[in-house]
């Protein structure tokens, strides 16, 4: 299983494709992208199988410049396309990627999401449905609403890939105890489980600790810990050929 994004780049699709390619060696039984571009036309994409059904289902008009890409190994239903990631919050706004297992999504959803309707069986719905919900119901904004909805996952496995259908170039980016680094470049940058998806396209990473959240666009990294304070951290060099 594993996780890619960029933001930034007119071949977003490609690099999320070849991103996820080198990534196959972890293992998975389902993939899927969704991009968007800076008009706010967007594209989900998801399979069963292999990324080559994936590479078949995606044609010539599936374009964006900021994307998020998964191979999902499944914990928490079936492998099926609607339980292939991205997940999606039932108006369409928000899509997430997510590596991991949400240790208490039954209680989360029983707790708030009532009156959501459920497409998939993945304890990563709730929390895309979570983000949506604080932004609709508690008037939060999509930044406030994802640390909110991290705040809740008590005990859980993450690396998550966020995405808001309103803002096309931003990626929201958290980890626990699942791997994610972030990839430097000249006015874009990527995400990644392992900096080998990325190498073609970058060689500088950054590191993330457990707990923090980042918020990345084409120009800017940034990273808050858990009490909201402002993290700076020097880039590494990895020093192999992709
Ligand atoms: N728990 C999630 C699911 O079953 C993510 C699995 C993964 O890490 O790929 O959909």
């Amino acid at each position: 299983c594993g996780i890619v994004g960029v933001t930034g780049r007119t071949d977003t699709v490609e690099i999320l494709v070849s991103g996820l390619e080198k990534l196959e060696y972890r293992g998975y039984d389902s993939a899927g992208i969704y991009v968007n571009n800076s008009e706010k036309q967007d594209h989900l994409v998801k399979t069963r199988g292999k990324i080559a059904d994936l590479k078949r289902k995606i044609t010539s008009q599936i374009k964006g410049t900021t994307g998020i890409g998964h191979t999902r190994w499944a914990t928490n239903g079936v492998p099926s396309v609607e339980n292939a990631h991205p997940q999606f919050s039932t108006d369409n706004r928000f899509y997430l990627v997510h590596n991991g297992v949400i240790e208490n999504y039954e209680e989360l959803k029983a707790q708030y999401l009532n009156n959501v309707k459920f497409v998939s069986q993945t304890d990563t719905e709730v929390v895309v449905q979570l983000v949506d919900y604080f932004v609709v119901h508690e008037n939060m904004n999509t930044k406030q609403a994802f640390k909110k909805t991290l705040s809740l996952l008590k005990g859980s496995s993450y690396a998550f890939l966020l995405m808001d259908r309103d803002q096309p170039d931003t990626l929201y980016v958290a980890k626990n105890k699942s791997p994610l680094l972030i990839g430097l470049g000249k006015n874009f940058n990527v995400v990644c489980s392992d900096a080998l998806a990325m190498l073609h396209v970058t060689k500088n990473f950054l590191e993330l600790h457990d707990g923090e959240m980042v918020v990345v666009t084409p120009q800017t990294v940034e990273i808050t810990d858990q009490a909201g304070k402002k993290v700076q951290r020097e880039a590494f060099h990895v020093d192999l050929d992709p």
